[in-house]
């Protein structure tokens, strides 16, 4: 790739901007100028297919007129008023999200995931004291799922690796191992999803740690970040059930799995259970702008709505909810209902992992191939006895090979501290079929030259 005399943005870009992952995977980063549906053109004119979406979160795909005419308008007509009082977007952003949801519950927004996560975890432990169980005040979650980059968030987050420069953070957060069937396959006995070991692992935590000072569960539907993580079909039933046992609130972080991620509006409805709280963000908006929400079943809302002169929720933020992020999110959902990419979403997805496996299935390197919806992670080993994880550097290498063919690809989880071996491959939902050849294609082909 060569630079040319009339720019020197790479060097301006090494001198003044702070990369968040680049050192990370230096091979993963590039200078974007435009973007189109699932496509990107860098500053030197290399096109290439974007089959992460971003950070798993450009679900309509880019350059949508739709949506940058409704944010135009939007700041013309009503650019900002604070959620003290309210605006028309707002009013129909939430309705809309409550009946996507299933129609019991009521949003509060903010401007990123970890926001969301952060005013969950103060809304079930505020929920809890003015009940009068003022005691709860835990939460837990799982190891290697990732919920943000704020303390509170960052303490709900499983992976030490992102966590330990910056400890202490906020106290009180539990964490159990993750259900992952590939490594730790298992099975409900007598179709009760409570006797799964990874939810009697729940129980028995909960237990052992009073269940009654525990405020809340937080999981993913699929942990994503840890490396696309499939629980039994069973699992969040069988939590559910836990949590309602205890007395703890279940709070599902749908900031990736939401918005037809998995194939459905939200992840958790492909296992049919009703989450007390739930949070999104990403697929919410596509990345047109940044927005998040805490949707909060009613009657927990209810415990905020007394007239006493503490009963209303304390925290306040001055950017979430814009009349514009709502206007966006709404247009993006109006997109994505129009298009049906929650069902494109769930057949690609199918189709993706049926191609992959007659492909790949038999791949010295591959050890699983997994996902729902377009939320694909294929775990590389060493060796198919052990489990061993592929070695980074082979890793980053299958990546740039990619990168290398016009293809995005990424890795995530950490199996073992230090190893990043589940390639994703999460693209825009309204990939066309070319597209999602292109991305096939290329795709084995890499993997069977390595
Ligand atoms: N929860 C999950 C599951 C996430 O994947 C992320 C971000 N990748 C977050 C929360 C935090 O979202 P944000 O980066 O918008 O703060």
């Amino acid at each position: 790739m060569k630079q040319t005399v009339e720019h020197n943005w790479k060097t301006k870009d090494e001198q003044y901007v702070w990369h968040a992952m680049k050192p990370y995977n230096p091979e993963a980063t590039f200078i974007v100028d435009k973007a189109q549906g699932a496509w990107l053109t860098d500053i030197d004119g290399n096109n290439y297919l974007d089959a992460m979406s971003g950070l798993w979160c450009t679900n309509v795909g880019y350059g949508r007129k739709e949506i940058a005419e409704v944010a135009y308008e939007q700041m013309l007509k009503n650019s900002y008023t604070p959620l003290s009082s309210s605006h028309l977007p707002a009013i129909q952003l939430s309705e809309k999200i409550s009946k996507l949801l299933g129609d019991e519950y009521v949003v509060f927004y903010s401007n990123s995931g970890s926001e969301a996560n952060e005013v969950a975890f103060k809304i079930a432990r505020q929920y809890h004291e003015q009940r009068g169980d003022g005691s709860r005040y835990k939460i837990l979650s799982r190891y290697r799922a990732y919920h943000g980059n704020t303390m509170g968030a960052l303490a709900a987050t499983g992976q030490a690796q992102r966590k330990y420069k910056y400890e202490p953070l906020a106290p009180g957060f539990l964490h159990v191992a993750p259900p992952d069937q590939y490594r730790n396959p298992e099975a409900v006995i007598n179709q009760e999803p409570t006797t799964l070991p990874s939810v009697q692992a729940i129980d028995q935590t909960l237990t052992w740690e009073m269940g009654e000072t525990v405020a809340a569960v937080i999981m993913e539907p699929i942990i994503t970040g840890g490396g696309v993580i499939m629980p039994h079909e069973d699992y969040l039933r069988g939590v559910k059930e836990v949590c309602d046992k205890h007395g703890t609130l279940l709070i599902v972080d749908e900031v990736i799995c939401g918005f037809g991620r998995t194939g459905k509006a939200f992840g958790h409805q492909n296992y049919n259970i009703k989450p007390d709280i739930v949070t999104m963000a990403k697929g919410l908006t596509s990345a047109y702008m940044p927005l998040s929400a805490t949707a909060v079943r009613r009657d927990i809302y209810e415990a905020f709505t007394g007239a006493g002169d503490y009963d209303f929720m304390r925290h306040v933020n001055t950017f979430g909810g814009s009349p514009v992020a709502c206007a966006v999110a709404l247009k993006n959902i109006e997109i994505m209902e129009n298009e049906q990419l929650f069902e494109r979403s769930a057949q690609l997805g199918a189709q993706m992992l049926t191609d992959l496996q007659t492909q790949l299935g038999t791949h010295a390197k591959v050890g699983d191939i997994r996902g729902k919806g377009l939320l694909i992670g294929i775990e590389l080993v060493s060796d198919q006895t052990t489990k061993a994880p592929l070695d980074v550097a082979e890793v980053n290498a299958i990546i740039a090979a990619c990168k290398a063919k016009g293809l995005i690809i990424n890795k995530n989880g950490v199996t073992v501290a230090g190893f990043n071996n589940v390639l994703t491959i999460a693209p825009p939902l309204n990939i066309t079929a070319e597209e999602y050849d292109f991305i096939v294609s290329h795709f084995v082909e890499v993997m069977n030259n390595h």
